[in-house]
Order: C-alpha cells, then sequence, then structure tokens
C-alpha cells in the first residue's frame, strides 16, 4: 500500500457497504466502516425491509468475482418462473426462460447481510464500527460529524475519502445536495408469513415468485429455506382499497377473503402480522452529481433507490461495486475513477428506476391480463 495512502470511510454496513468493504481491502486498503445499527449478527433487529430478495444475474457476478458466489447459492432457492394467483379458477405458470437455467433466486437479505459483513472483517482490513451514525458530512473536505449511539458522543473523522452506501435516505447525499429528486411511490407495503408445512414442506410451489395480481394493488410471495414463504402487500397508501382503508381486523380479512382467499388460508397469522409491523415506504431516488472530487462518491441506493418491482435495487448496488473497483484496477486517482463511474452508472442507474415503475404495471395488472397470458404462452399448474 502506498504511504499517502487516504483513509478511508464507508457510511452503512448494508448490502452494498458491506460489499463494497470488501472489494477495497482485496485492493490492498484499509477501511473504516460506520453503521448506525447495532450488530445483526449479535442482536436482533426490528423487522426493516424485506425479509428475502431476488439475486439476479448481475448481483452473482458481483459475489463471483470475490470468490462469494458458491456459498450464497448453497442458501438460494432457484425461481424459474411466476405463478400467476387469480381471484377464482386455476393457477397459471409463466417461465422466466426458455429452461430451467434462467431463474433468479430468493435469498435471506439478513442472512447475506450478514454474511458479506463477516467476509469483510475476515480480510483483516476492515473494521465495522456498530451504533454509528453519520449525523452530518463536510463533503470537500472529508469530514464526517458521527454520534456514538451507545454514549451519546460525537466525535469528527477528518481527511477521509467518504463512501456514502447509507441507502436511500442517505446522510451523505443529504450533505452532497439537498435537492435530490425523491420520488415517493403511492403505495406502501407490508410483510406477511406463509409458514412451513408440515415437515418443513413448502405449502405452494417452491421454485416460484408468486403473484397476486389486482390491478391497483397485488401481493407477491418468495420462498424462504425453512419452507415458509414471505409475502408483501403492496397497496394504496390512500382510498377506498388502501392501507388507510384496512383499519380494523375485521376489513382486513374481509379485503383477504375476497381477494386473496387462497393467500389467506396460508396465513394464520395474518391479523396479527399486519397491525404489528411496520410498513414500509417506496422511493425513486434520481440525483446527480455522485460525487465531490476524489473525495465524496455515492454508491448503492444512496445515488440511485428504486421501487423494487424490478427486483434491480441490490444487483445495481452490486454491480455499482463491480464496476468502480474495475476503474480503480485501472488508476490510483479516486477523482478520475469517481468520475468516470458516475458517468458510467448514472445513465443505467436511471434507466432500471425507470423500468422497476414500469415492471410494477406489469406485476400488478398485466400478468393476470388473458391476452398477456396468450402472448407468453402461458401454462396450467
Ligand atoms: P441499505 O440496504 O438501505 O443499507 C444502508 C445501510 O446504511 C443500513 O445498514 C443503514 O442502517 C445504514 N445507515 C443509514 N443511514 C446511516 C447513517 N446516517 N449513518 C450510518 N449508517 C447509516 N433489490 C434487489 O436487488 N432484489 C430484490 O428482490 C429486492 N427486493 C426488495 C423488496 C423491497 C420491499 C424493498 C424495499 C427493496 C428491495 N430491493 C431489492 C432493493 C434493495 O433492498 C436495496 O436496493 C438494497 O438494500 C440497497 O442496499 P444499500 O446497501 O445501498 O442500502
Amino acid at each position: 500500500m502506498p504511504s499517502n495512502e487516504p483513509k478511508l470511510t464507508v457510511v452503512g454496513a448494508g448490502l452494498v457497504g458491506s460489499l463494497l468493504s470488501l472489494y477495497l481491502a482485496r485492493r490492498g486498503h484499509t477501511v473504516e466502516v460506520l453503521e448506525r445499527r447495532p450488530d445483526m449478527r449479535r442482536e436482533t433487529l426490528d423487522a426493516g425491509r424485506s425479509i428475502n430478495l431476488a439475486i439476479s444475474t448481475r448481483g452473482l457476478h458481483a459475489l463471483r468475482q470475490v470468490g462469494l458466489e458458491e456459498e450464497a447459492l448453497k442458501h438460494a432457492i432457484p425461481m424459474r418462473g411466476r405463478v400467476i394467483h387469480p381471484v377464482k379458477g386455476e393457477l397459471a405458470y409463466q417461465p422466466y426462460g426458455k429452461d430451467d437455467s434462467q431463474h433468479i433466486n430468493s435469498l435471506s437479505r439478513g442472512w447475506l447481510n450478514q454474511f458479506l459483513m463477516t467476509q469483510a472483517e475476515a480480510t483483516g482490513r476492515v473494521s465495522i464500527r456498530f451504533r454509528q451514525r453519520v449525523t452530518q458530512a463536510d463533503v470537500s473536505a472529508g469530514t464526517l460529524t458521527v454520534l456514538d449511539e451507545t454514549t451519546g458522543e460525537t466525535r469528527e473523522v477528518r481527511d477521509t475519502v467518504v463512501f456514502g452506501t447509507d441507502g436511500s435516505g442517505s446522510a451523505v447525499r443529504q450533505a452532497l445536495q439537498p435537492q435530490a429528486t425523491q420520488e415517493p411511490l403511492g403505495h406502501g407495503y407490508k410483510e406477511l408469513t406463509i409458514p412451513p408445512g408440515p415437515g418443513g414442506s413448502f405449502q405452494m410451489e417452491k421454485h416460484a415468485l408468486h403473484i397476486w395480481p389486482r390491478g391497483a394493488f397485488m401481493l407477491i410471495a418468495l420462498p424462504n429455506e425453512d419452507g415458509s414463504f414471505t409475502c408483501t402487500l403492496f397497496l394504496p397508501w390512500k382510498g377506498p382499497l388502501s392501507f388507510a382503508s384496512l383499519e380494523t381486523p375485521a376489513a382486513l380479512e374481509a379485503f383477504f377473503q375476497e381477494q386473496f382467499p387462497d393467500a389467506k388460508a396460508l396465513i394464520p397469522g395474518l391479523v396479527e402480522e399486519f397491525f404489528a409491523r411496520p410498513t414500509g415506504h417506496m422511493v425513486t431516488v434520481k440525483c446527480a452529481p455522485w460525487r465531490v472530487g476524489g473525495r465524496t462518491l455515492l454508491l448503492g441506493d444512496a445515488a440511485h433507490a428504486m421501487v423494487p418491482f424490478y427486483g434491480q435495487g441490490m444487483n445495481c448496488g452490486f454491480e455499482d461495486c463491480v464496476v468502480l473497483d474495475a476503474l480503480l484496477a485501472k488508476q490510483q486517482d479516486w477523482e478520475a475513477a469517481f468520475q468516470t463511474f458516475e458517468a458510467l452508472r448514472k445513465t443505467n442507474a436511471d434507466a432500471i428506476a425507470d423500468m422497476a415503475v414500469e415492471n410494477f404495471i406489469e406485476m400488478r395488472d398485466s400478468t393476470g391480463d388473458p391476452r398477456f397470458l396468450l402472448e407468453k404462452g402461458v401454462e396450467k399448474v
């Protein structure tokens, strides 16, 4: 490592920050990661964002570069197509590709995040400090104000290169450009559980992403390793059929009975989970620039949060790590690398974010349309 090696600080030990710190460590850098939450390997965290997610070629490629794909795939469940659940009648199966090799994978977010943190620390060059919330950033000077949430004390980290991987509500982005566009979706989401059947069996087709398309709203379910499925209900915030209209257990049960009768029969904790769990927000973030000189760079959701309907938010953030790593392999000049990174990634990220919004319409609506099913050569299951 050169003697003038700058101090590197990654803000956020989520999926992208953890993988990024591993990539940086493999280039010989020493990295400090500041994470506002407690260590999820030691403490159970409150239910937050999606329990599982779909990892596809883009994300797997990023894991392969650092030798982690094989282990990740051991914990993943291939989803080879979509199973469409109508209100009444037969289920329909839409394969994702021409054969079973073309599939996406359902993977536990918690497992993946913990795995990446452990792998980063195992390099001996990454130290993750938990309960450390960045409250302010001077992005030109490379100064971070950090609140230690255990002691309540505030300190400053000075003269550092800052990688902002602190998610869609990024404090680093806020310092860089307070005017960044955030487009909230008019829908929120709620997670519900279909538990495993007898002996840990799957109560629906295991190797599929399940969709209950209903036009203005939809339910989806992804399989978990233990035989359960995590369902996500996407519903408008306001209106006649919305989170606002489902205020009582009776209203919720009647809604599920009318719209998702087969799912209702499989979710014994419907009322308890619905009223106990938080309702999540979804947002598209488009902003520029993502960088200040060679001092600060945004990656992952901090740079380009997108709605989840294309299943590409994390995948895209993982690809950020691959692209930055390839640029750093060619040059040690941080400023030049950051500039090229943004030029390469911004257009792609914006395009994927737009496709994610478009795919919401396909998933919640067209997947259940008989003309669409005919076009896609849908089979009955
Ligand atoms: P995050 O995962 O948000 O991590 C940010 C980290 O920074 C967190 O650990 C947070 O605690 C920490 N942090 C935040 N602020 C501070 C601060 N001020 N100081 C210190 N630390 C801080 N993507 C896919 O690819 N496939 C999917 O199937 C998929 N499904 C999804 C389903 C849902 C319902 C949602 C909401 C998203 C889904 N996504 C999916 C998107 C995916 O979750 C995100 O793109 C991904 O989590 C982005 O990772 P990140 O590390 O950039 O941000």
